[in-house]
C-alpha cells in the first residue's frame, strides 16, 4: 500500500483536482514547480533558518510525567503550541510565502474560518512584507473578532464573504474567484491538507517538519525513533499529516486519528466524517465529505473552530479506507473535560482541538512500555472564553 501521492494526485481513490476549468493554468503552474522549488537548497536554506528564528524550532518533545503516570504508559507532547502563533498552522505558511516569492507572486489570497489560520497567512505576508487579503464569512468575522483584529495589526484586508451562510465555505468560493481572476501575480495559500493536488501534498510536506523532529527526539529519549501510538486530532488533517508522515510507512506505530463528534455522532451535531461521511468533491478534491442524500454538504458542527469541518483531506480518507489509521470521534463534552485534565496535570492549556486527541486515552488500551506520541497542535488562549462559558469559571 502506497501513502503518498501519484503523479495524479490520488491516494488510493482519493484527491485529483476537480476545478473549474478557468483555474486549471494557476494549479498546473504550481503542480509543475512546486516540488522543484521546495527540494532546492537555497529555499531548504531559508525555511530551516525561519523554522529555527521565527517559528522556534525545533519545538520540544515534552515526557508528560503525571499523564504518563495517570494513563499507565510512556506519554510524550510533541509541543508544537510553542510554535510562533501558538499552532503548527505557521510550518505551513512560512513555506508556503517562500514558494510564492519563488513563483515572482507579489500578492497572498487566503479563506479562513475561526481566523487562526487568516492570521498565520498574514503574520508570513508581513515577514516577507506581501500583499494579504484574506476572506472570511461576514459570520465569521463576527463570531472572531480578536483574530480579525489581529489579521488588520499584521496589515492583512479582511473581506467579508456575504453570500450562503456566510460562512468558510462561502469565504473559500470568493477567494477561488479572486485567485481566477488574479493568476499570474496572486498565491493562494490553503491552510491544510485539502484542496486540489498539489495542495494536500505540498501542505503535508511543510507540516512533516514535525515526525522528522520526532525521530531524533525518540532515538535520544528511548533509544528507537518508533513511538508505538501515534495521535493527533484532525479538522483538514495538517496537524496529524505531519505528525505521520515519516511513519506512514512503519507498520510497528498504531496511528489514531481523533475527529469531532459535537454532540454526538447520530446528533445531527457533528464532525465526524469518518463515520458519516461519503465519497465526494470538496474544495477541488475528491474525498469523503458530510453530504445530503443528493450531494448538499450538510453544515458541520463541534464545540471547536478548527475541526469544524464537513470534510478531511484525501490522505486521511485514504488512511482511514485502508484501514492504517484508526478513528475516533470525540464529543465536545469529552474533549472539554480533557481539556482541563491536561491543564491540570500538565500545567499547559491545550486548544480544544487538541483536547479532543487527548480524550481518546480513556477508551484506548496502552500497555505499561508503550511509547505514545500526542500532537499537541495548539495552545488554549484563542478558547480562553469558550473554557470560561462551559465551565463557568
Ligand atoms: C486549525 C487547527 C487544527 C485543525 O486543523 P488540521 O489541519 O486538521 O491540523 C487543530 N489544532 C489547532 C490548534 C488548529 O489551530
Amino acid at each position: 500500500m502506497k501513502y503518498t501521492v501519484d503523479k495524479k494526485g490520488f491516494y488510493g481513490n482519493y484527491g485529483g483536482a476537480f476545478v473549474p476549468e478557468m483555474l486549471f493554468p494557476n494549479l498546473d503552474e504550481l503542480e509543475k514547480k512546486y516540488k522543484k522549488i521546495i527540494n532546492d537548497i537555497d529555499f531548504q536554506e531559508d525555511y530551516n533558518n525561519l523554522l529555527k528564528d521565527y517559528v522556534g524550532r525545533p519545538t520540544p518533545l515534552y515526557f508528560a510525567e503525571r499523564m504518563s503516570e495517570k494513563y499507565k504508559s510512556k506519554i510524550y507532547l510533541k509541543r508544537e503550541d510553542l510554535c510562533h502563533t501558538g499552532a503548527h498552522k505557521i510550518n505551513n505558511t512560512v513555506g508556503q510565502i517562500l514558494l510564492a516569492k519563488r513563483l515572482g507572486k507579489k500578492r497572498i489570497i487566503a479563506e479562513t474560518g475561526a481566523g487562526q489560520h487568516g492570521v498565520a497567512t498574514a503574520t508570513v505576508c508581513a515577514l516577507a512584507g506581501i500583499e494579504c487579503v484574506i476572506y472570511m464569512g461576514a459570520i465569521d468575522i463576527k463570531r472572531q473578532a480578536p483574530n480579525v483584529a489581529r489579521m488588520k495589526m499584521l496589515g492583512a484586508s479582511v473581506v467579508a464573504a456575504e453570500s450562503g451562510s456566510k460562512t468558510l465555505k462561502d469565504a473559500t468560493n470568493e477567494a477561488i474567484r479572486d485567485w481566477i481572476n488574479n493568476p499570474v501575480t496572486t498565491h493562494y495559500i490553503i491552510g491544510s491538507v485539502v484542496g486540489p493536488h498539489p495542495y494536500p501534498d505540498m501542505v503535508a510536506k511543510f507540516q512533516s517538519i514535525v515526525s522528522k523532529e520526532i525521530k531524533s527526539q525518540l532515538i535520544e529519549k528511548e533509544g528507537t525513533d518508533s513511538p508505538d501510538y501515534l495521535i493527533a486530532n484532525i479538522g483538514g488533517g495538517s496537524n496529524a499529516a505531519g505528525l505521520y508522515y515519516h511513519y506512514l510507512e512503519d507498520k510497528k506505530v498504531k496511528i489514531i486519528s481523533v475527529e469531532a463528534a459535537g454532540e454526538g455522532v447520530e446528533s445531527g451535531k457533528s464532525a465526524a466524517t469518518s463515520v458519516l461521511g461519503k465519497t465526494g468533491i470538496i474544495h477541488g478534491s475528491k474525498t469523503l465529505l458530510m453530504q445530503t442524500k443528493d450531494g448538499q454538504i450538510v453544515e458541520p458542527y463541534s464545540i471547536s473552530a478548527g475541526l469544524d469541518y464537513p470534510g478531511v483531506g484525501p490522505l486521511h480518507a485514504h488512511l482511514l479506507k485502508s484501514k492504517r489509521a484508526e478513528f475516533m470521534s470525540i464529543t465536545d463534552s469529552d474533549a472539554m473535560l480533557a481539556g482541563l485534565e491536561v491543564s491540570k496535570l500538565e500545567g499547559i492549556i491545550p486548544a480544544i482541538e487538541t483536547a479532543h486527541a487527548f480524550a481518546a486515552f480513556k477508551y484506548l488500551d496502552f500497555k505499561p512500555n508503550d511509547i505514545i506520541v500526542v500532537n499537541f497542535s495548539g495552545r488554549g488562549d484563542k478558547d480562553l472564553n469558550t473554557y470560561i462559558d462551559y465551565f463557568n469559571l
